[in-house]
């Protein structure tokens, strides 16, 4: 089976005014198609960094990126735009939610600007906020909802673009134990349907739910970087 991503000594760094902030280091990734892939790290070892390039949000500095076998670097901005759109549904640490939207309004907003017709949206809306159990809280404001609640609205507006690839940065970081573990049930069942999971945690209990763990220290990708070794 080809890589879903194969990404090539890639390394990444911040720079703010004359001092630079290394965050990744040479690092060599496969990930396949169907993987339940979690990057562990503790806070400051690149994992945010690693996430935002897979999910085409931070530009690559150096190294190389592909998906599907298709080098990120040689593709226009615009087939980028099409990945972001309708292949990545990115679940961000703080979830972006919209407060003066409703659960289901945040689900549909970027529907609506992709330009899903309104009866496709609909169904869309319901199917995702089934599949996080809000359907029966749609109507509520992210304000009105606990961070569970926020965390399941963000996984649905994800999963309303039907994307292949779920990238989720440290989706259970704000929440209780229960609640991180219905999260990631939530995570392991989309996996098992079919789509890649990638998630970033520092905490030991998303192990459990992984189908391969990578380790981040220092913007060092510790061994096991290859698909092949699981
Ligand atoms: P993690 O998600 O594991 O906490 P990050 O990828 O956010 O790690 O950060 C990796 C390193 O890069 C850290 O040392 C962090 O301080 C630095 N860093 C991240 N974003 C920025 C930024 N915008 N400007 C400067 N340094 C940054
Ligand atoms: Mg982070």
């Amino acid at each position: 089976m080809t890589s879903l991503y194969s990404c090539q000594h890639i390394s990444h760094s911040y720079q703010q005014g004359a001092q630079t902030f290394p965050a990744l280091h040479d690092v060599n990734l496969e990930i396949k198609a169907g993987e339940f892939c979690l990057i562990m790290g503790p806070s400051g070892s690149g994992k945010s960094t690693l996430l935002n390039l897979l999910g085409l949000i931070e530009p690559l500095q150096k190294g190389r990126i592909f998906f599907h076998g298709q080098d990120l670097q040689a593709i226009d901005e615009a087939r980028k735009n099409q990945l972001r759109r309708f292949q990545l549904g990115f679940i961000f640490q703080s979830f972006h939610l919209f407060d003066v939207l409703t659960a289901a309004e945040n689900v549909e907003f970027f529907l609506t600007r992709q330009g899903v017709p309104t009866a496709e949206r609909r169904t869309r809306v319901q199917q995702a906020l089934e599949a996080v159990d809000l359907w029966q809280h749609r109507e509520k404001r992210p304000q009105d909802m606990s961070g569970g609640q926020r965390q399941r609205v963000a996984i649905a507006r994800a999963l309303a673009k039907q994307p292949a690839v779920i990238l989720a940065d440290e989706p259970t970081a704000s929440l209780d134990q229960d609640t991180a573990r219905s999260i990631l049930v939530l995570l392991k069942n989309l996996c098992d349907q079919g789509r890649t999971i990638i998630v970033s945690s520092h905490d030991p209990l998303a192990r459990t739910y992984a189908s391969r763990v990578l380790n981040l220290k220092d913007g060092h990708l510790q061994a096991g970087g290859q698909a092949d070794a699981h």
